[in-house]
């Protein structure tokens, strides 16, 4: 434990030390009390506010009332309930492919998929800023890694020509990523894949329910659906409660009941999830003017910030950083913004390279136009006090 302790004193020292903070009350119109505040949440990936829907809320304890409140079982056991399979055909039908599989989480998702489909002697090519779930089953494979520099496809493509000899080849990208709101070059990596005879597979956690005339993400969005071999997703996000999944071939989703470890050995979702998921895809699809307000009001949040001399990274999406860079300052730049009532959080290494620190704010069409524009010019404002922007 002295140890331990002395390591947590490092971290500390230099500004780097997490910790849990409590959330008392979670309120409409995408809000949290916090310390006794009630501050405009801009840190949630509740990206549509789905999760306080009633109609999703309704749909969750019906499930329970009928299924239980847990599957008793893992899948291939006997915890695939009929609510399970109906769930996979309507995600299926959703992202437009043959087959899908639900897993309990989107991490587990990424890690069973990515062990699942290649091991030893296989080359992963990786963009640099992927999320951690896809770092940690590419490890967990015994695959090559080739990491390449964030949307960098010169740089991939010599990599994909130098693994010539690799039995497969996986390229693996997020669609929006997390750390930047930036997209995915995805047109040409379907070209480069096609080109070197590899597997394109796209992590569509941020993009499901918010890109997409009918919410499945930049793949239907730029007509691809049909070029990408796995689609990955959660619902932990924009649709509001948990689970993640992989939709595409069927035999990509049969090859997967067998071989994806977290699915094999893990307790089926819980049927109140499963409410909750079948409640929101609904949703997703018959509502797009969701996602349209939430595009129009990040448009609005952006140009603010980028006419104020800001950097935010080449977002274009729903989650916009401000780069600040040193840690500390970071800090001090999100804890202003707290005690003015705004819930923003500071991104440090190791989840952004040194030097690069930032506060992410992530919006959601829950938010109020004019919650949003008045967090906007807070920020604008704090952020010139401290010496930032213009
Ligand atoms: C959040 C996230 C995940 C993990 O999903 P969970 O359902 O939260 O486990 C995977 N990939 C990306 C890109 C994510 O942002």
């Amino acid at each position: 434990m002295e140890e331990l302790t002395q390591e947590l004193a490092a971290l500390d020292a230099r500004s780097l030390r997490r910790r849990l903070q409590v959330v008392d009350e979670v309120l409409p119109g995408g809000k949290v009390r916090v310390a006794g505040q009630v501050r405009l949440n801009l840190s949630s990936n509740d990206y549509l506010g789905l999760s306080l829907d009633p109609r999703v809320i309704e749909a969750a304890c019906a499930a329970a009332a009928r299924w239980g409140a847990g599957a008793g079982a893992s899948r291939l056991v006997v915890g695939h309930l009929a609510l399970h399979e109906a769930v996979e055909a309507r995600l299926a039908d959703f992202k437009g492919t043959e087959a899908a599989i639900i897993f309990p989480t989107g991490y587990m998702a990424n890690v069973g998929t990515i062990s699942a489909l290649v091991g030893p002697g296989d080359v992963v090519f990786s963009d640099r800023l992927n999320h951690a779930s896809i770092y940690d089953g590419i490890k967990l494979s015994g695959a090559v890694l080739q990491r390449f520099p964030h949307r960098d496809l010169n740089r991939l493509e010599q990599l994909l020509r130098e693994a010539g000899g690799a039995r497969r080849r996986l390229i693996i990208t997020d669609s929006v990523f997390s750390v930047d709101g930036d997209l995915a070059p995805l047109t040409d990596l379907a070209a480069l894949k096609a080109r070197y005879g590899a597997w394109l597979m796209v992590d569509e956690a941020h993009a499901t329910g918010v890109l997409g005339a009918k919410g499945g993400g930049l793949a239907e969005a730029l007509g691809l659906t049909r070029e990408v071999d796995i689609h990955l997703g959660t619902f932990s996000k924009a649709l509001g409660s948990q689970g993640g999944f992989v939709a595409g071939d069927r035999r990509l989703v049969d090859y997967l009941h067998n071989r994806a470890r977290s699915f094999i050995y893990s307790t089926a979702l819980a049927p109140p999830v499963l409410g909750a998921i079948d409640q929101a895809l609904q949703i997703v699809v018959q509502e797009p003017e969701r996602r349209l307000f939430l595009q129009r009001q990040s448009e609005n949040f952006r140009q603010g910030l980028v006419s104020a001399g800001l950097d935010i990274l080449g977002s274009e999406t729903q989650i916009i950083p401000v780069l600040v860079g040193e840690n500390d300052r970071t800090l001090k730049f999100a804890a202003r913004l707290m005690d003015q009532g705004l819930m923003a959080v500071a991104l440090r290494p190791p989840t952004v390279p040194p030097g690069r620190a930032r506060v992410r704010f992530s919006l959601s069409a829950a938010q109020a136009a004019d919650d949003l524009s008045r967090a906007r010019e807070v920020i604008v404002a704090t952020a010139r006090a401290m010496g930032l922007g213009s």
